[in-house]
């Protein structure tokens, strides 16, 4: 089973195994291209690059899959979770028809790459219902499919859904597909090294220095590179992207049915957050893989009953017979709605990036590794405009993120905390973990299952904020920018690079 930036496990990730490298990145060379992240962006871009002639070095922080690929449900849409209409409106008929060329072309990718490498990922074509309610969904249907059939998508009135659900009205959209992300990734990640990519894990990009040759700095010491692309899913650091993209995480059950009536097609309902379902056959088990009930990061008291409240929803309309995996996993809702490809706005180096996919990532990500390459390769890409990341106007107010006391915290860091009074003063259970005021300041505390406390300073190292604890992953996630940690505060999602400072117990 691979890791996970998460407590819980995912249905993918536990039926992975390992992807083992040795290392063999050279700090003496200088790489045409170094690309961080592991999931699907990078891997994808990393294999297009380097088989369109460039020599690449692939940098992952843990190990491939660590992020939300393999936290992912691996529908693959063009019927993207943004309303066509709004895409419309923000963006103009011409980016809506854009939008759906760009999601068509990634999933035919896709395809070609499972073809041309025999990936077996369960890779099947599917149609996609979207299911209405009440009246209110009723309408917001009908502007959403003929903005849908505007920019092209196959789009027809259904009369019956996959999902055993009561609905008003559907559509049915043809074109989509499902897959398991994880040997599909590491199946790409061999074939890049096959053509001579070179990929190292457990290295954590730390810092670039934007000169000609550029330096990356990583835990595992410096490289050079001409061109660099963030595949982190957000770019560490500090940019205006932070204020565009909202972390929210979304929650996901994979269940076995017992009248094993597997729904065959992607089912989406229409509510506020909406459900998402799909089946996939895993070694010949089928599971019904359902997901929702997504919240900012950081903004949920609870976590642990949002899977409770998903499970209640399904069993009103499914025969469960049992609840296999739970889990929950991280996206980045873009602020207008569409991801931002391109350079890094205020980098004058040959910095790229890739982010804000919402729900939406394995198509985007897959769209925006075709369209980096081609802008790395100095070619003409039609879609160049549409995700360029400038479009972002700088925005008044980007210094009203002023850091909490950082000064104060530091002074308590040096000390040793009485574990007694924190004790008291927590009233933790095993397992569980608060946020704790200590002499004026605040500790987050978390008990382990052993009774034995770890305690961190709650200044995300990003910039600022004060992290939330997340019972159900065991984490201590920011609620500004989707900075997470685990209990002794190693980060484990990006955008920053730094852990939580911890304090020693005594
Ligand atoms: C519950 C859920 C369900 C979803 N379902 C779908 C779906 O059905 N269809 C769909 O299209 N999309 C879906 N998405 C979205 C999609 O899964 C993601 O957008 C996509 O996986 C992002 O891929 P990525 O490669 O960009 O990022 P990630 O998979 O997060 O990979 C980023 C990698 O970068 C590494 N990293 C971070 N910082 C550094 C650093 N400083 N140095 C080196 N490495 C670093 C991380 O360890 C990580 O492995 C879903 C998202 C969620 C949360």
């Amino acid at each position: 089973m691979i890791l996970r930036d998460a407590h819980t496990v995912s249905l993918w990730q536990d039926y992975a195994g390992g992807y083992n490298v040795i290392n063999r990145a050279d700090p003496q060379q200088t790489y045409d291209v170094i690309i961080a992240g592991g999931g699907i962006t990078g891997i994808t871009t990393a294999f297009l690059l380097q088989n369109a002639g460039k020599n690449c070095l692939l940098i992952e922080a843990a190990n491939l899959g660590y992020g939300t690929t393999g936290g992912t449900t691996a529908h693959l849409n063009t019927l993207v979770d943004v309303p066509y209409n709004t895409i419309q409106q923000h963006f103009g008929k011409e980016g809506a028809r854009q939008v759906k060329e760009a999601t068509a072309e990634a999933i035919q990718l896709i395809q070609h790459h499972i073809d041309r490498f025999d990936i077996r990922c369960g890779f099947e074509y599917a149609d996609a219902y979207l299911f209405a309610q009440t009246e209110k969904e009723e309408a917001a249907l009908k502007d959403t499919a003929e903005a849908m059939l505007l920019a092209g998508l196959d789009v027809s009135g259904a009369a019956t859904i996959p999902v055993p659900f009561s609905f008003r009205k559907a559509v049915k959209v043809t074109g989509q597909a499902k897959f398991s992300p994880l040997p599909y990734i590491q199946r790409m990640a061999a074939a890049f090294e096959h053509i001579g990519g070179t990929i190292l894990q457990q290295c954590r990009v730390t810092a670039v220095q934007d000169n000609d040759p550029m330096l990356i700095v990583t835990t595992l010491g410096a490289f050079r590179c001409r061109q660099f692309v963030y595949a982190t899913h957000i770019p560490p650091g500090v940019n205006l992207l932070h204020l565009r993209c909202v972390p929210y995480r979304s929650y996901v059950l994979a269940a076995t049915l017992a009248d094993n009536n597997y729904p065959e097609d992607l089912s989406y309902d229409m509510q506020q957050p909406f459900h998402y379902y799909r089946t996939q056959v895993m070694d010949g088990q089928p599971y019904l893989i359902a997901g929702g009930e997504d919240h900012k990061t950081g903004h949920q008291e609870n976590t642990e009953a949002c899977f409770r409240k998903l499970e209640a929803h399904l069993r009103e309309a499914f025969n469960i017979e049992d609840i296999r995996y739970r889990w929950s996993a991280q996206y980045y809702e873009p602020a207008d709605g569409l991801p931002y490809i391109g350079r890094l706005p205020g980098q004058t180096g040959e910095i790229y990036v890739a982010t804000g996919f919402g729900g939406n990532g394995m198509v985007y990500g897959t769209a925006a590794a075709l369209l980096l390459k081609r802008l790395m390769l100095g070619l003409h890409s039609e879609y160049v405009k549409l995700f360029d990341p400038s479009r972002i106007k700088p925005i008044a107010g980007f210094n009203t993120f002023v850091p909490h006391n950082a000064d104060v915290i530091k002074q308590l860091a040096s000390r040793l905390l009485p574990a007694e009074k924190l004790e008291q003063l927590a009233g933790l259970a095993p397992g569980e973990g608060k946020l704790v005021s200590y002499e004026g300041s605040k500790i987050a505390l978390y008990k382990d299952e052993q009774g034995a406390l770890h305690a961190v300073d709650p200044i995300c190292t990003h910039l600022g904020c004060e992290v939330h604890w997340n019972q159900a992953e065991k984490s201590w996630d920011c609620p500004c920018h989707g900075a997470r940690y685990g209990i002794d505060g190693q980060v484990l999602n990006a955008p920053t690079s730094r852990n939580l400072d911890p304090h020693d117990i005594g």
